[in-house]
């Protein structure tokens, strides 16, 4: 264990206590709680002291009022649980931060719903700004067919419109949106991605995976004020659910420079560790930036790279033929054409001391994947560079060991699993489903499980994560006793992953992810004990108090 203390005894008061031993007083004290600590050594506890921004005691209520002193502050918990905060790794945080403002299409149950929430939107927003957000789920339609221009003409008029599907592989153009981008029957298809045409050849409006390019290359950039807008928007949201600490997959660097103005300021509520595209390596590369450098609320040192798409638009890279689209195994993402460059540039990536997280989800996908990592090792040597793939979806059975072998971190996402569950099968047929959002298997086979959301795909909230994958129970509720039971895990498992097995992830395991002494200061009060209701109700169980190095940044403020 690090011990930081000598930092804070030149700021805080000291106290001799009756025992001659001298020893500062805490900032913070939490007691009267059911600590869970996810750290091994010591699972439980029932209070907390703080000094500064570190834990610095964990113990029963009587050592940890030791700690206390006249301007310590307390908070009561009430008998809850108090847990780690919440590291979610992997999310979109400012495009969910813009989302919370934009039309929500999700729980649009049939077509002529989405076209009066279009037409809302439409009304709500200035004059030549885009209709953007969405996250339509045409499957929950009484007729399951993709959406085209002609359900959102007739309302948007002038306004451009582009709305995406709830997986960000597919969107929506209207006929102004196609107009501004320039895209008609006469544009060519693009490697990677389709554009959908109707019969004569002209685009419907449907857009999926690298082929979106041709209508977002029209939006005009967020300006920095709207990312700013949206980010505070996110931390406000992250802190009421409890996610202390977020990784940003492919951020702009406009977006990291906004992180960093906002952590000068120190309005930074949440944690971030900011994972730009790989193929913009050379530029943390060429200032020396290596994994995860930087401050604790603010790191850079990765890079994201695509192999393949989703499953949910067909695009996932799969070794057989999807079971209801014979002939289509899927699609490597632009990327990968051809797969050599993207295998140099990891490669160069790697040697530079950066940390490379790669989406696959298709069996295929992930295989390749891993034939890239294998041929870095060999080349650049294993130095715990902690590869990770994002998603990890659908395994073929014969690459667990090689993931294991390669130390690979699975980094998933527990709520697509009873999402995706709905459908899945009729894709991929139930044997060849077998090992999706296989948690069980990688852990059994030594997996460092990494868990998140891949917000805003899905929602935010951790307990929808927790409950996902000790369930395994689809959102249609056709699966009470798990879809695919054989891959639940427990819930200290899923606790701990979505809590060390993230700070891993993010090379901050000794920083954060347990309560421990020494460790930041960043953990969560909850509503109701999680480890003692029924697993069906822990997805209702809420946050009450989120702090983040010893600051409460939701709930209930600390009191003398
Ligand atoms: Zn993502």
């Amino acid at each position: 264990m690090k011990c930081k203390l000598a930092v804070y005894s030149l700021i805080v008061m000291t106290a001799t206590h009756a025992n001659g031993e001298s020893k500062p007083w805490a900032t913070l004290i939490i007691t009267n709680a059911a600590v869970y600590t996810v750290d091994r050594q010591h699972p439980n506890a029932e209070a907390v002291a703080v000094i500064g921004d570190r834990i610095v005691a964990v113990g029963s209520r009587a050592e940890i009022d030791l700690w206390r002193g006249p301007q310590t502050q307390a908070i009561d918990a009430g008998g809850k649980l108090l847990l780690p905060g919440f590291n979610d790794a992997h999310v979109h945080f400012i495009q969910g931060g813009a989302q919370l403002d934009q039309v929500q299409l999700t729980e649009a149950a049939k077509p002529e719903e989405f076209a009066r929430r279009i037409a809302a939107q439409v009304k709500k927003t200035p004059k030549g700004e885009w209709i953007l957000g969405g996250r339509w789920d045409e499957t929950k339609w009484p007729r399951p067919d993709l959406p085209d221009k002609n359900l959102v003409d007739p309302v948007s008029g002038e306004a451009p419109v582009f709305v995406e599907r709830y997986d960000g592989h597919e969107a929506l153009a209207n006929s102004a949106a196609m107009k501004l981008a320039g895209v008609d029957a006469k544009t060519a298809d693009v490697p990677g991605g389709v554009v959908v045409r109707d019969a004569s050849g002209n685009p419907t409006g449907i857009f999926k995976d690298a082929a979106m390019a041709l209508i977002y290359k029209a939006i005009p950039p967020m300006t920095h004020e709207q990312r700013l807008r949206a980010t505070r928007a996110a931390l406000k949201h992250a802190a009421s659910l409890g996610v202390t600490s977020v990784q940003h997959m492919n951020p702009e660097f406009a977006d990291v420079a906004v992180y960093s103005e906002l952590a000068e300021k120190g309005e930074l509520t949440t944690r971030i560790y900011a994972v730009p595209m790989e193929t913009e390596w050379r530029d943390q590369a060429k200032v020396g930036i290596r994994h995860a450098w930087g401050s604790s609320y603010l790191r850079l040192g990765a890079v994201k790279g695509y192999a393949d798409g989703s499953l949910g638009s067909r695009t996932a890279y799969m070794f057989e033929p999807f079971i209801d689209d014979p002939g289509n195994r899927g699609l490597l993402s632009d990327e990968m054409h051809p797969p050599g460059a993207m295998h140099d540039r990891l490669m160069q990536a790697d040697a530079a001391g950066l940390q490379l997280r790669v989406h696959a989800i298709g069996d295929r996908a992930i295989s390749m994947i891993l034939d890239i990592f294998a041929d870095i090792e060999k080349a650049n040597g294993y130095h715990d560079q902690r590869f990770a793939i994002e998603h990890a979806q659908h395994m073929a059975r014969k690459d667990f060991e090689r993931f294991a072998k390669l130390h690979v971190i699975a980094s998933m996402q527990p709520y697509h699993a009873i999402d995706d569950g709905r459908w899945a099968e009729a894709r991929l047929g139930h044997d060849r489903a077998r090992y999706s959002y296989a948690w069980r298997s990688f852990l059994d086979h030594g997996v460092m499980l990494a868990f998140g959301t891949d917000w805003p795909v899905a929602p935010l909230d951790p307990l929808q994560g927790l409950y996902a994958a000790v369930t395994r129970a689809t959102l249609d509720g056709k699966n009470p006793g798990g879809w695919i039971p054989e891959e639940k895990i427990t819930l200290p498992e899923a606790i701990e992953a979505y809590t060390m097995g993230a700070a891993f992830a993010e090379f901050q395991e000794h920083e954060k992810g347990s309560i421990t002494p020494g460790k930041l200061a960043d953990m969560v009060i909850m509503s109701d004990n999680i480890f003692d209701v029924k697993p069906e109700a822990i997805r209702n169980v809420k946050v009450r108090t989120t702090i983040v190095g010893g600051r409460v940044v939701y709930g209930e403020p600390a009191n003398r």
